[in-house]
């Protein structure tokens, strides 16, 4: 029995026979002609690539969506990327054959992805060893290797590229194990997207001789088990029969209210990444969306999105609402967040650094364009905007100011909007709860970022692992921040929802329905098991001091 640890993307059981996906990391050498023929045979390879990269993308958008569908679209621009082709051209002439230009020159690309401080630019490394061996594969001749699969497998490799997940037969995939990669990796969004137990970023690989042998994935813990002993095996049957069943029991609840014994009703809200997750969340039985975090749109993006480019975003996600509120969370860049196009000067201390609504303050264009796009979004559903990171009560009439402009130019050019579009701001630094009277008067409503609230009291890192045994999500000092902020929603008749990781935390579904949070906003497959916990709880016998005394 071998044991693994890594990070969780999706959480549940998996058991099932292990199958080993390698890459074949030879260098491609072929007969190799003149330079000038060389060339021939890459501009060839590239044009089939192109093609077969479009063929990729309609085959992902009718089996798993746009949203994954789309990596393919940026293969293709990879492929033809100017840099990659000189650096191709420039090998050749250097004398090596087309195939081994084209996979020396991925690869010496994929290193300075590895290198760059965003994480989402780093695991893009992946792609461009995708886009180089779908280059020197036309060269050969060679074919890329499908996975095959026999029968119902877990899947493990040191990562996936996203030609192999969206050609995988689906219904024989358990779980993904993956050596490296993060949990924006192509791999880790289709894991949440199919609700599949999945660990990434193991830092070992699994030896060949493990293939075929049974494995456990604890999506909850982040475990991995190869070849367990018969008790391990066992307990964890029974751990997955346990989780399945009640997964089946929960279906049941899809269209109730989530309603305490004692008659206290909160909303379950999702938080998505894009338009696209919306379809999970109603599918999930979310009833709004709490959270939508912007900044992946800026992340994605090689410069500033458009204000038409996010106002088809907001609709598109309003618009499959179809009346349900959608909050959207202006842009969170800075921190663990960076888009390069920024040009943030490099801190020492990011995390206390230059972030979302500061750097708004300081470019205040930033925040023009997106609320722009967000009132535009306001006349296609219910939308609403909140404000992140915020400290005090001059920066929301700030904001409040800014949209009063941007409802004064859209008037003046004829532009629909809803008027009374809520701006709520996200409760999230020690600041902003312990002046949350003040606060409750010039915002909407509020909502718990529980991830930076907690990060910020407990003065705590919440990108420093080693850190995690000395952060308790609970300590009284958040529990006390998030009731006295919810005291002060409540004194000047405002609504408060809690959209942090916390909200999911089931220990605390009876503190958070007695302290009155009206809406908890949770990933997707955490709707229907909050709403269960909600149904068992009665706030009228809960001891509220228990957790902040
Ligand atoms: C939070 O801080 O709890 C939050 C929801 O925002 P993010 O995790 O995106 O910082
Ligand atoms: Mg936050």
């Amino acid at each position: 029995m071998t044991e693994y640890r890594g990070k969780s993307v999706f959480e549940g059981i998996a058991v099932g026979k292990l199958k080993i996906v390698r890459h074949d990391n030879a260098v491609a050498v072929h007969e190799q002609g003149t330079p000038e023929e060389e060339r021939k045979k890459f501009y060839a390879a590239r044009e089939k690539a192109v093609s077969e990269l479009q063929s990729l993308y309609e085959q992902a958008l009718a089996t798993v969506g746009e949203s994954e569908a789309e990596i393919f679209s940026m293969h293709a621009m990879m492929t033809e990327d100017a840099d990659l082709e000189d650096a191709v051209l420039a090998k050749i002439d250097a004398g090596e054959g087309a195939a081994q230009a084209a996979e020396e020159a991925g690869f010496e690309l994929s290193q300075t992805f590895i290198r760059m401080d965003d994480e989402y630019m780093r695991a893009r490394a992946v792609d461009v060893i995708d886009v180089a061996k779908r280059l020197s594969g036309y060269i050969l001749g060679k074919k890329e290797e499908e996975i095959l699969l026999n029968e119902p497998s877990i899947l493990a490799s040191s990562d996936f590229t996203p030609s192999e997940v969206v050609k995988l037969d689906k219904s024989k995939v358990l779980g993904f194990v993956t050596t490296f990669g993060s949990e924006t990796s192509h791999t880790s969004i289709l894991a949440r997207t199919l609700a599949l137990p999945s660990v990434v970023n193991i830092r070992d690989s699994i030896d060949m001789p493990f293939d075929g042998k049974t494995c456990i994935v604890d999506g909850f813990t982040g475990k991995v088990i190869v070849d367990p002993d018969e008790e391990t095996l066992s307990l964890y049957l029974k751990k997955k029969a346990e989780t399945d069943a009640a997964r089946e029991r929960r279906q049941a609840l899809i269209g109730q209210k989530s309603v305490t014994q004692d008659g206290r009703e909160v909303h379950i809200y999702c938080n998505v990444g894009n338009s696209e997750d919306v379809k999970a969340a109603l599918q999930n039985d979310g009833e709004g969306v709490g959270l939508l975090r912007s900044e992946f749109l800026y992340l994605e993006s090689e410069d500033y999105p458009s204000e038409e480019k996010q106002y088809q975003e907001y609709s598109r996600a309003a618009k499959l609402l179809e009346g349900k509120l959608l909050v959207i969370r202006t842009m969170d860049i800075g921190a663990d967040k960076q888009a390069s196009y920024f040009h943030l000067p490099h801190e020492e201390n990011p995390a206390l650094g230059m972030r979302s609504v500061r750097i708004c303050m300081d470019r205040p264009e930033i925040l023009y364009t997106q609320l722009r796009a967000i009132y535009r979004a306001s006349a296609d559903g219910n939308v609403a905007a909140m404000v992140p990171m915020i400290i005090s009560g001059a920066e929301v009439r700030w904001v409040r100011q800014m949209a009063e402009k941007v409802r004064a130019d859209l008037k003046k050019e004829g532009i629909p909007f809803d008027e009374k579009m809520q701006i709520g701001i996200m409760i999230e630094t020690p600041a902003a709860a312990l002046i949350a009277d003040e606060l409750a008067k010039e915002a909407d409503f509020f909502s718990i970022g529980s991830n930076d609230l907690i990060q910020y009291t407990l003065a705590a890192d919440r990108q420093n692992q080693s850190l995690e045994k000395f952060v308790d999500p609970h300590h009284k000092a958040v529990l006390r921040l998030i009731r006295y902020a919810a005291e002060c929603a409540h004194a000047e008749g405002k609504w408060i929802g809690v959209c942090g990781e916390l909200a999911r935390d089931l220990s605390l579904t009876e503190f958070f329905a007695a302290c009155g949070i009206d809406e908890l906003s949770v990933s997707p497959p955490y709707v229907l098991p909050l709403r269960e916990k909600l149904l068992s709880v009665n706030v009228s016998k809960t001891d509220l001091d228990k957790y902040t005394k």
